[in-house]
């Protein structure tokens, strides 16, 4: 299987004028390049979930996701290129005219949408609202919320292939913590390992990681939440410049709701003599460029 990735994951390194003279180097691996829709880590959270919903002669998939939900998106696409029915449960009710591009998009890959209330919504992880959809649909293979589940970490896990040895710090940005909790599992225990979550309050999320990584794990990695310019898919005129500069030095499309918001503070820490001078970064670029179909106009790539 796994024949998704159309392309590798590579490396690429920054502009020298972007990060200097605060640590020694800051490189960018390219997920968001593996396939123009499953695009970055959301391939591999999907990886397994779909290799065992094949496995176990599972119909089809049901998933949960907003109206512009990268997860969402991935998950119809991939369902189509293995040729399995999905559902997508979407939060809140949206009118068929003013549907937004992800979800047409969704639509147009097959996915079955099924629009529920706020409400309803938020009662996604339990067992009755679980129980309840699965024999409305017809026993799908359900996929939590963002993949974050076990095959999802595992999955997540395998992107350390990726990753020399010779970085000491590791930076991704967090939604649900599932991309996180993989890689942290998996790369050296030395290396650092930064998260920057593009919500307000996000280091919550932490409660939650370490309830999934290794005990003697807990202290290796940061989660840093300063940098959500107002919260989850909100942007200001600062990050969308910066998203337009970033792009000028690197030539590398960063995406609104996620990587943009990491790498502008990535740039306040180096600025700040956060990192050492030693410190040898690698950025993981997470992918989710459709996200930035609501400010192409303000952008310039
Ligand atoms: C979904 C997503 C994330 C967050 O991944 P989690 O595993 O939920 O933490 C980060 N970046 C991008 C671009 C994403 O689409």
């Amino acid at each position: 299987m796994a024949t998704i990735p159309e392309k590798e994951p590579f490396i690429q390194a920054l502009q020298p004028s972007w990060y200097q003279p605060y640590v020694e180097c800051v490189d960018m691996l390219r997920l968001d390049t593996i396939h123009p829709v499953v695009s970055g880590n959301k391939w591999y959270k999907l990886k397994h979930n779909i290799q065992y919903a094949i496995d176990n002669r599972y119909k089809s998939l049901l998933t949960f996701g907003g109206a512009y939900s990268n997860h969402l998106i991935a998950t119809a696409a991939t369902a189509r290129e293995y040729g399995m029915h999905c559902i997508g449960i979407i939060r809140g009710v949206h009118s068929i005219d003013t549907i937004t591009d992800t979800l047409k998009d969704c639509k147009e890959y097959g996915m079955q949408l099924e629009m529920v209330s706020r409400e309803d919504y938020a009662q996604k992880n339990t067992p009755q609202y679980i129980e309840q959809l699965s024999s409305a649909f017809n026993q799908p293979f359900i996929i939590p919320e963002g993949g974050a589940n076990e095959l999802g970490r595992v999955g997540s896990s395998e992107i350390t292939q990726y990753i020399p040895e010779s970085y000491t710090h590791v930076c991704i940005s967090v939604g649900t913590g599932t991309t996180l909790m993989g890689i942290r599992a998996s790369l050296p225990i030395t290396t650092k390992v930064f998260g920057y979550t593009p919500m307000k309050r996000g280091s919550y999320l932490k409660k939650d990681i370490d309830r999934h990584i290794e005990q003697k794990l807990h202290e290796t990695y940061t989660l840093f939440d300063n940098w959500h310019c107002g919260g989850f898919g909100k942007h200001t005129k600062e990050l969308i410049d910066f998203m337009n500069t970033f792009y000028t030095i690197n030539q590398i499309p960063l995406d609104m709701v996620y990587t943009a918001k990491m790498m502008m503070g990535i740039e306040e820490q180096l600025k700040s003599g956060y990192y050492p001078n030693e410190a040898r970064i690698l950025c993981i670029h997470t992918g989710g460029l459709q996200g930035n179909n609501s400010v192409k106009h303000l952008l310039t790539y």
